[in-house]
């Protein structure tokens, strides 16, 4: 299946409720919004991870 990136945006954790970035594990500060057949599929990323994940 492919993944269709949607929108990159901002992601804060609320009540201290982190989420780890996909990719290495450090806390999440970005989601990316992506399609797979219809269905929406959020994703975590790092800031650093998401620069050079998402293009
Ligand atoms: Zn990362």
């Amino acid at each position: 299946m492919e993944k269709k990136f949607s929108s990159l945006r901002a992601f804060a954790d609320v009540g201290g409720n982190t989420k780890p970035c996909v990719i290495c594990g450090n806390t999440a500060t970005q989601e990316a919004i992506f399609t797979v057949e219809g269905a929406t599929i959020i994703e975590k990323y790092c800031d650093s991870c998401s620069k050079k994940e998402i293009k």
